[in-house]
This record gives structure tokens, sequence and C-alpha cells, in this order.
């Protein structure tokens, strides 16, 4: 899975590092990697970040699992486990 090695599209609140990513999936081929709460769908309420300079900030995300297309992991804090399942919209 490529994405894993270059880029991710995150929200405005992992950008900022106020809230840790939470919820993370696969959509058109780009990984995305949100906080969990709700955004308004405009171009500000994301960026784009190399996944691997999350994983610099958060060790944690190393262990989040690879995801397939439509597949989304979410957990529920930072060190806790990873569910995986669909993605459900
Ligand atoms: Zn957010």
């Amino acid at each position: 899975m490529t994405a894993y090695e270059s880029r991710a599209i995150i929200c405005v609140h992992v950008y900022e590092r106020t809230r840790p990513v939470l919820f993370a999936f696969v959509e058109d081929g780009e990984l995305m990697c949100f906080c969990g709460a709700v955004h308004p769908d405009t171009a500000d309420s994301y960026r784009v970040a190399g996944f691997n300079h999350l994983v610099e900030h958060d060790p944690t995300l190393a262990s989040l699992p690879q995801l397939a297309e439509g597949r989304q992991a979410e957990r529920i804090a930072v060190g806790e486990p990873w569910m995986e399942g669909p993605l459900d919209d």
C-alpha cells in the first residue's frame, strides 16, 4: 500500500496537533487520518502531510493496520488498539 509510504490527508486538528488521529480510512487511494470529530466539508478543514511525519509525532500510528480501499480503522484513544472494518459513510 503505497499510500502509507507517501502522504495522508489529515484534518486541521491533526495538522495543528490539537487532537490525535483516532480515525483513518482509505478512499480513492488516499489515506485519510482524522481526529474523529465532524468537519465542515471545506478545503480548509484538511491538509496534506507525509505519513512518516505523523508517525514521528505519534509513534503509535505505526500500528495502524494496512487498510485496503474502502476500509477504515478507529481507536478510542492514543495507544488503544485499532478496530478495523468496512468504511461506513
Ligand atoms: Zn479533526
